[in-house]
């Protein structure tokens, strides 16, 4: 088969990549490199069957070349990463929602399959935990800015659905906080990634606010069997999918796990919200997949402890440092 993987030099992009290659796929990545990084596809230079092409999604030239070449899409591209979110809405809304309508419009135009990163993100506070696919989303005012990463992925799932009542192939994943090797810069990553580098730098790590609130962190691994399964399973076409695992921590228990795991001597800091986000932010309390359908549709089975996955993860990172 024949893929595009936008946002190929990403965290989840260059894992994805990589996997398909090794299925004896033909693989297309393109990124911008705006917070990917060559170093994450270093290992793929010279694999016959991947090409790599610097370009923002937004140039709709060379993305329709690529649309043209493939069976299916892998639309990964996105500015992600809470603190960005706050830093600038703006740039938010037209890469994962104004240049995402784009590359829709054109992968229907030539009748292409698209997998669309969507994100846990999309429940927003709501309280009925776990969340399936079908519940009702809950944010807060437009007022305050970390909304709109959430609102910029509800809208291009209904953009999708919009395409699929059309007749275009689409398949949705809530990726629900991956970790793993290669993920984004530690100033903007996800918090696996700066307790991490607090860690193995030996610096206390930053837990904000109480550290009550609690996350289901999926390794790298099992996001990528799962997306895919996305890809290539027939039935999965129309549906939206939570790629997550069951099991829930909080951010304190997490710390703490993260210092035993590493072996370092480290502290924790309680950091109120407002000194790492600014006044524009507030917190989703609990966030906990349902993945019944993922398991029945896409034969998905989450495998990777967070123990095992921390502890390749911070091996990763001790090499790095
Ligand atoms: N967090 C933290 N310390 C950090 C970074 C994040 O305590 O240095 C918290 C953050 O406030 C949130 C949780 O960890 O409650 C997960 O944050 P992340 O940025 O990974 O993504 P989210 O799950 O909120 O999308």
């Amino acid at each position: 088969m024949k893929y595009l993987v936008t946002g190929a030099a990403g965290f989840i992009g260059s894992h994805l990549c990589t996997e398909l290659l090794k299925q004896g796929n033909q693989v297309w990545g393109l990124d911008d490199l705006s917070s990917g990084k060559l170093e994450n596809i270093e290992h793929l230079k010279g694999n016959p069957n991947f090409e790599f092409v610097i370009s923002c999604i937004s140039n709709e030239a060379i993305l329709q070349e690529l649309i043209k070449k493939v069976d299916v899409i892998y639309h990964l591209a996105a500015i992600v990463g809470v603190k960005r979110y706050v830093e600038d809405p703006v740039k938010v809304i037209d890469v994962n929602l104004c240049y995402t309508s784009r590359l829709l419009e054109l992968a229907w135009k030539h009748d292409k399959k698209v997998v669309l990163a969507s994100t846990s993100e999309v429940y927003g506070k709501s309280d009925k935990v776990p969340f399936k696919e079908e519940d009702n989303r809950i944010y807060g005012s437009s007022t305050i800015d970390r909304w709109c990463y959430a609102i910029s992925k509800t809208a291009d799932e209904h953009l999708c659905f919009g395409y699929a009542k059309k007749g275009m192939p689409v398949v949705i994943l809530r990726f629900f906080n991956a970790y793993g090797p290669r993920t984004n810069s530690w100033a903007y990553g996800g918090v696996v990634t700066r307790f991490i580098n607090q860690a193995l730098k030996g610096e206390p790590l930053t837990v904000h606010g109480n550290g009550t609130q609690t996350r289901c962190f999926t390794y790298i691994d099992d996001i990528i069997k799962g997306t895919i399964e996305a890809g290539r399973v027939r039935e999965a076409e129309g549906k939206i999918f939570n790629l997550g695992n069951r099991n829930e921590i909080s951010i304190l228990d997490l710390a703490n796990k993260i210092l035993e795991i590493s072996g370092k001597n480290g502290s924790i800091v309680f950091q109120c919200y407002e000194e790492f986000y600014g006044s524009s932010y507030e917190d989703i309390p609990r966030r906990s997949p349902d993945i019944t359908a993922a398991e029945k549709i896409l034969g998905y089975c989450p495998t990777i402890s967070l123990e095992d996955g921390l502890k390749k993860t911070i091996e990763w990172y001790s090499k790095k440092l």
